[in-house]
């Protein structure tokens, strides 16, 4: 069989599966597009790919999952989208998520709620949750999302499979909607470490079209060969596992002895700021998504209100166009940076921010990586936090600090709680040090660590 019948083959699996997958974790497919450009040479030859529905594919609808940009058809391929296309892979379709990756549950869509694959009355997490359940369904070899604070990270914990935020800076934004652009990453999922790197070496590096791009060497791809663990890692404190859920707890204490039998020295650190991380992030972050989504005000994409003058074009079409999580985010945000409440709000947080990322800076002198959970709790259910906004953001405890770092972290499959709910924990590095997440991983995975518990 040649490789194109081989991989015509693999499309049509995917296609089916994809129409009969009850989590409604895709939202549109391109297949007809897709087996056309088959069979191109590159790294990502032939390997399929799901997008979140915040990333621009030309002539691709690129709604955010809202009311406001429902009509609206891309007219560019993102830098990232590009660069994949270039080396061969294939985009097959595109995925739901929260409303401009606002959530952290995939529920806030006006596609509907998408559902966890390992139990259909829980969510699958997010806000790129329809990529993460999409993937542990095997319904692609990889998915792109989208980490402002915890959204490839977090749906990866709860559908049991990898999730890389890279390093602020690390690959380009140009084509990914702006929520918060100082926090903004595009992440790579997949159930296999080598399609991650893979994915990442060919979508890194410099872009001209995103000043924040960073000018670094993006290492070649070569395989994971005789890498070792880490000489040390960061680990929380007991009196932060107690605050988890007990099974995720007793996984990381698990993980944690195998290292040190491993001889890797572990030290026991305090989360810089931790307390402070949740309220400086949506501060911030609401901030920059007030200023970042006042564009969408129906004169220049999208959605346009019937209406009889322009303030109330303006009104009606965002009053119709965004949901209630997304008005609350832009009027909060519109308040901590009015000319009132700017240093008391959005200054102090910048200035908390700082603190934040020095205390990392510091933490990675002494450490290698550092070791977090994911998540403090195992998926939730449907509907369960929707009314209540604070218990939705703290779902992200453990995945905001990183983004207010700017630093890199790979979110890992780590096994099953008793009720077979998936569980994961992040490796952290030092920025550009991707690398050393990816050797951390591999180790684990190739020593089955968590299926020995
Ligand atoms: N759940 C977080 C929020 O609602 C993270 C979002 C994200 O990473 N896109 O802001």
């Amino acid at each position: 069989m040649n490789p194109s019948t081989s991989f015509r083959q693999k499309l049509l699996i995917e296609k089916e599966k994809i129409s009969k997958s009850r989590t409604n974790s895709v939202i549109r497919t391109r297949f007809d597009k897709a087996v056309d450009e088959a069979d191109k040479i590159g790294l990502l030859s032939n390997k399929s790919f799901l997008v979140k529905d915040n990333i621009a594919i030309k002539n691709q609808p690129l709604s955010c999952a809202s009311n406001i940009l429902k009509s609206y058809v891309s007219p560019f391929n993102a830098t990232a989208i590009e660069r994949i296309q270039n080396a061969g892979g294939i985009i097959t379709g595109q995925t739901n998520c929260d409303e401009f990756a606002m959530g952290s549950s995939s529920e806030y869509s006006i596609y509907g709620s998408v559902k966890n694959p390992y139990n259909l009355n829980l969510v699958a997490g997010g806000s790129s949750g329809g990529s993460a359940a999409a993937i542990a369904e095997n319904l692609a070899d990889i998915a792109l999302g989208s980490d402002t604070g915890g959204s490839v990270r977090q749906p990866a914990a709860f559908c049991g499979i990898y999730g890389l935020k890279p390093t602020y800076g690390r690959i380009s934004r140009y084509g990914l909607v702006a929520h918060a652009s100082s926090f903004d990453t595009i992440g790579i999922m997949s159930k296999k470490i080598e399609n991650i790197r893979k994915t990442l070496s060919v979508i890194s590096g410099k872009d001209r079209k995103d000043a924040t791009t960073v000018d670094r060497k993006v290492d070649d791809y070569k395989p994971l060969n005789n890498v070792d663990l880490p000489k040390s890692i960061g680990i929380i404190k007991q009196e932060v596992l107690n605050e988890l859920n007990p099974e995720i707890a007793e996984r990381y204490q698990y993980l944690v002895s195998y290292l040190k039998e491993n001889n890797v020295k572990i030290n026991e650190i305090d989360l810089p700021f931790f307390k402070y991380c949740i309220p400086t992030y949506y501060v911030l972050t609401m901030a920059e998504a007030s200023s970042n989504l006042s564009r969408f005000d129906g004169v220049r994409y999208g959605n346009r209100a019937d209406c009889e003058n322009l303030s109330e074009l303006y009104f009606k079409s965002r009053t119709e166009g965004f949901s209630d999580e997304v008005k609350r985010r832009i009027m909060t945000g519109t308040y901590v940076l009015s000319s009132g409440y700017y240093d008391a709000y959005y200054s102090k947080a910048l200035k908390v921010r700082r603190l934040i990322k020095e205390g990392y800076t510091s933490l990675l002198k002494n450490c290698d990586n550092l070791l977090l959970p994911s998540t403090p709790d195992l998926p939730f259910k449907l509907k369960n936090r929707m009314k209540d906004p604070l218990k939705m953001y703290l779902a992200d405890m453990f995945t905001v600090p990183i983004n207010l770092a700017g630093i890199p972290s790979l979110s890992i499959p780590a096994g099953f709680s008793s009720k077979s709910l998936p569980i994961g924990f992040q490796i952290v590095g030092n920025s550009f040090k991707e690398e050393t997440l990816f050797s951390f991983a591999h180790i684990l995975e190739k020593e089955e660590i968590f299926d020995k518990i």
